[in-house]
This record gives C-alpha cells, structure tokens and sequence, in this order.
C-alpha cells in the first residue's frame, strides 16, 4: 500500500492544517518487524503498543498513529491524534479496501479455513492478481492488517476469518464486505465458549450479515445446521460436499500419502490431484472449484492450480524419525472432528509397518470434554492402530474406554509433565518400518516430543 500522510488524515475524518508531505508504504503493529516508510499502529495487545514506539522509531517509520489519552513523546515523526487506535486501523482498512475495491471471498469455518483460502487464491491466481491471508491471520487485527497490506493493483482478495466468539465474524465481515462468503464446515472447536454446534454454526453465518447483494454463499451442504440457516439467505447460493444433492460433489476419491485426487459431477472427465493427505481436503478443494467457478475459471486451469497448490501454512506434515519411521504430525492443534478425519485417512493408507497413535488432550472444549474424548474410543481399533499412547487429563477418559481393546502393553497413558517418559518409552518401541501419529493441542507440548523423535 502506497498513501500520502494527507490520505490517511481525510481517511480518519482528522481535521489538521499542517500536515507533513509524506508517503507511508506499509503499516505495522510489531514494532520488531516495522519497516522503513510504514505507518505504525500501536495497537493494545498483552501490552500497551504505544511502548514500543521508539523501537518502531529505529526501525524507520515514517509515522504513527496516537491515541488521545496518551501522552506524546518528543520524536520528530508525525504523529496522527486519533480516540482509539484499533478503531482508526479499522477505519483506513474500510477506506482502502474501498479504494482498491478488489473482489472480497471471505472464508470460515471450523476446519479448513487455511488450506480453503489458500486454494481458492491459488486457482483465482491462474487469471488475477491475488492477495490473501498469511497464514492463519484471521482475527480483528488479521483481517484489517491482511486488507491494508494488498498490493493497490489487487484484484481479487482472499480472507480467512476465524472467531472464537459470537459477533466476531460479524464485525470482520462488516470490514470486508464480501462478494463470495464460504463456510467450510461446523465442527466443536471453540464449543466451551459456545455451549452447542448450532450456536457454532449462527456465529459462522455472521458471514454473510455483510454478504454484497449480488454476492455468492457458497457452503457445505453435508451440514444440516448450514443447510437449514442458508434458506434464509437472499444471495445466490452454491453447496459442496459428498452427497450427490450438491452443487459440486465428487464422484471418486483416490487417496494417497502424500496427494489425494478426485473426480467430480461437473467436470466427469477431469481428475483433480492435491499435494496433501486427506479426504477432507476434497471438500475445500471442490469450495475453490466453486469459487474459481463463479470466477470463470477454466477447469483445466483449476486442475494445474490445485496440483501446484501454494499453502501459506500446513499444519499435519509428514517428517521422518531419526530411525526412519513415518512421523504425522500435527502438533499445534487439535479438535474432534480434525481427529477423526485424520485416524480415518491414516487407517486406509497403505504402510509397511505398525500404525502408532499419540494423541494428546484436545482442549476448550468445556463441558463437553469428557464426552468428546470419549467418543474418539469408536474409531480406534488395535486392527488399525497397533499401539496407542495418550496424554493428559481428557486422554484418561479415552483410554479407559480403550482399556476394553488393548491390552495394557499397548495402551499407554501420560500426565502432561511426563513427556520425557513418553518420549523414552516411544523410542524403545519405534521400528523404522512403523508409521507414527502426533496430534493434539498445542498446550500439551507434543512439539517436544516430535522434535527429540526426529
Ligand atoms: P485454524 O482455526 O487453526 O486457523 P483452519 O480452519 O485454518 O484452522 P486448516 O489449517 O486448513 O484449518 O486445517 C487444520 C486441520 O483441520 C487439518 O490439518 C485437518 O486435520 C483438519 N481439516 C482441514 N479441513 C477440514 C475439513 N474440511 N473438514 C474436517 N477437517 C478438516
Ligand atoms: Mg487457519
């Protein structure tokens, strides 16, 4: 982004007479990864952004915004006087989108929102100029920072949104006012602030409170709870998923290790590969061929798009072990519905050696923890998974459910300070012809156990 100091002033609605000629290139909240001509926001995080002011100073800045009640230093940069910072980011992210005016696809859902956003920015690639959300960066700084961040000559906009409470996606839509809203799916995470899916599933519509009038809701139809809430959407809609009541489903599913192709009703004679394990991963992809659809994508160009598919962040990688087993991992979170879909996708690909489970507590899940981890029992088998090792609190309640399937050699609990002991008895049992799992939420440090196996 490129701005005279002036434009962010009449942006703000500031009345001042004598402001700097001056461009800004680019804004920040960090003042450690500030750059030279950026503006600065110094928005409140665990600490007060207006702190770190002269270390975004250093970092060459050419302006800041200030927030009235706070005192200003005496540094020579201009200072922009606004009544609450995070409003004021808010506010230039509404008027530069409004300049720029790309084309908005907003995504969410409980699941796939990632892998989603950066397929559907992958195959708009083949025919635009594409921005998107790094990452996972899809809070109420993500979003407004994703937006301010586009090149000026974006055509095409790509949002993830994520929430973990009611009206959040409401207030980020309302930054972004889409043109195409997509819901990946409803799972459980976040239901310990939630109570039910169904209120799960009204927070995620909220993305479409501010949905274009001539926009497009596309959504998974698998899900009644979407299915029953779309009906009152005006907007034209479009579904996926795995029933042929769909607008695009897939016909055939071909899963592999390390890519998953498929064919689909629209386009018979075409078969889709992506990079990734998975069969939920079909799901997002047919979100992008109904996006890349709507954008008069060619499917041939959406087949070289998905093959070369570019991830800003994959979280379940595979890794080897020091010895040469098979890692999967997928340490950094964790919820019911991603463990299913993974225990299923692992059981039907072909290893040589054992399948190994290590799953760890799946938190924030409120009340409904026991239950939830409890339930996993249904879909671990000692067919499937020879060995099974679980940690933490919640895990206590799975592996009693599993005590009636395993006999105790190959059933192993942890508390969560026993990492080190886990860690050990991992690495007496592990064959370099065994595939192992990792999963589970990121407050359980499964990361330490990976990184002393490989
Ligand atoms: P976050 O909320 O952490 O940003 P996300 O919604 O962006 O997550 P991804 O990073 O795309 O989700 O995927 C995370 C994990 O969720 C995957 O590794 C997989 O286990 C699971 N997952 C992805 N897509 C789906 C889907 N469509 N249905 C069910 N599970 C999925
Ligand atoms: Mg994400």
């Amino acid at each position: 982004m490129k701005m005279k100091l002036k434009e962010v002033y009449s942006a703000l609605k500031l009345d001042v007479d004598d402001i700097a000629d001056i461009d800004v290139t680019g804004v920040c909240f960090d003042s450690r990864k500030a750059e030279a001509g950026d503006l600065f926001f110094p928005l409140k995080g665990e600490r007060d952004g207006h702190d770190f002011i002269n270390s975004a100073i250093e970092n060459g800045v050419h302006a800041t915004i200030w927030q009235s009640d706070h005192e200003i230093p005496n540094h020579d940069i201009p200072y922009v006087v606004v009544k609450d910072v995070s409003e004021a980011f808010d506010t230039l992210a509404k008027y530069y989108l409004a300049k720029v005016n790309p084309k908005v696809i907003a995504v969410t859902g409980s699941n796939g929102k990632t892998t989603t956003k950066d397929m559907i920015a992958s195959v708009l690639e083949t025919n635009n100029n594409v921005a998107r959300t790094q990452k996972s960066f899809n809070n109420e700084i993500g979003v407004p920072y994703t937006i301010l961040n586009m090149p000026i000559n974006t055509e095409v906009l790509v949002v993830e949104m994520g929430m973990d409470r009611t009206g959040q996606i409401e207030h980020l839509s309302s930054l972004a006012n889409p043109d195409i809203s997509v819901i990946t799916m409803i799972g459980e995470a976040h239901i310990e602030f939630f109570g039910t899916r169904d209120k799960i599933a009204d927070a995620k519509m909220e993305i479409v409170s501010h949905l274009q009038e001539d926009g497009r809701f596309i959504y998974n139809g698998d899900e009644p709870l979407l299915r029953e809430r779309a009906k009152n959407v005006e907007q034209r809609k479009y579904t996926f998923g795995r029933k042929n009541d769909e607008t695009l489903y897939a016909t055939e599913i071909n899963a592999g290790k390390n890519s998953t192709s498929f064919k689909t009703n629209l386009w018979p004679e075409i078969e889709f590969t992506i990079p990734m394990m998975g069969d939920y991963n079909v799901n997002n992809a047919l979100a992008a061929l109904l996006v890349g659809l709507e954008s008069h994508i060619k499917p041939e160009a959406m087949q070289k798009a998905l093959r070369n598919l570019y991830v800003t962040e994959n979280r379940t990688e595979w890794l080897k072990a020091s010895n040469g087993a098979d890692i999967l991992s997928d340490v950094y979170n964790s919820n019911p519905t991603a463990v299913i879909e993974v225990l299923s996708n692992l059981k039907n690909i072909p290893t040589e050696g054992r399948r190994i489970l290590v799953l760890g507590d799946i938190l924030e899940l409120g009340d409904a923890s026991r239950e939830l981890h409890e339930s996993l029992a249904n879909y671990i088998n000692s067919d499937d998974f020879a060995k099974v090792y679980l940690v933490g609190d919640y895990m206590k309640f799975l592996a009693d459910k599993l005590a009636v399937k395993y006999s105790s050699d190959d059933l192993n609990w942890y508390q969560k300070d026993q990492l080190d002991k886990l860690t050990d008895d991992i690495k007496k049992e592990l064959n370099s012809s065994d595939t192992l799992l990792l999963k589970a939420s990121h407050g359980i440090h499964l990361e330490n156990v990976l990184h002393a196996l490989i």
